[in-house]
């Protein structure tokens, strides 16, 4: 469970990115669901259950980044930590545990405007965001530059432009999962 392999012993190509992986343990990836979710656990040890699966997908499914990163990140800082959940979760998200259903990944975009329809989460955990209507909350690399100005956010230096295009990520990172089955 504890190795880069996981339970099913898959070889896959992880990246260890630390730039790019420090963008997601601070909160700065310009997905506003998983940049909220990572300052809550930076700042009170906690984060809810759809939070944690949305993150880990995030780290693993787009940024291809080492799962073990990730569980080694949330046992450093989860109040609530603990050795099979955590580690058997990651497993779980990087599609690598026992009930590993192939490649799937969170659409966060979905999930956000699904449990955060007004966007009240992501603006308490993203001041950047505060005065962003629900309709762009979710997605804020759509502003115009005039509503940028007028919602005091400019992308790039107030809050950053996503780190990824989410469907390119997913399907070069799909790619990369697939190939440990033809070895
Ligand atoms: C990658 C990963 C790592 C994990 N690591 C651990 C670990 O180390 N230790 C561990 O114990 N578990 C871990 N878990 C399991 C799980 O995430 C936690 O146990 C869980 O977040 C605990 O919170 P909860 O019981 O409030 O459940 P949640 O799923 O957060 O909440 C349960 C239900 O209550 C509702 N709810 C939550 N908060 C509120 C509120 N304030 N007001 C009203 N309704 C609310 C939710 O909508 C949901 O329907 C992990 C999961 C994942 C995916």
């Amino acid at each position: 469970m504890f190795y880069r392999s996981g339970l099913q012993r898959l070889t896959i190509a992880w990246q260890e990115d630390w730039p790019r992986f420090q963008l997601w343990q601070a909160g700065k990836t310009g997905f506003p669901l998983v940049d909220a979710n990572m300052r809550e656990l930076a700042a009170t040890g906690f984060m809810s259950n759809r939070g944690r699966q949305n993150v880990a997908s995030f780290l693993t499914k787009n940024l291809g980044i080492n799962w073990q990163m990730g569980a080694e990140w949330f046992e450093s800082q989860l109040i609530d930590c603990d050795a099979c959940s955590n580690w058997g979760n990651w497993n779980y998200a990087a599609g690598v545990g026992n009930d590993a259903r192939g490649f799937r990944y969170f659409n966060i975009l979905k999930q956000s405007s699904m449990y955060d329809p007004t966007g009240d989460y992501i603006r308490h955990w993203l001041p950047e965001l505060m005065q962003i209507p629900e309709d762009k909350v979710h997605q804020p690399e759509k502003l115009t530059m005039e509503e940028q100005k007028r919602y005091q956010c400019q992308l790039g230096i107030d809050y950053p432009r996503p780190v990824v295009d989410f469907f390119k990520s997913i399907k070069s990172n799909e790619r990369l999962y697939n190939s440990a089955f033809t070895r």
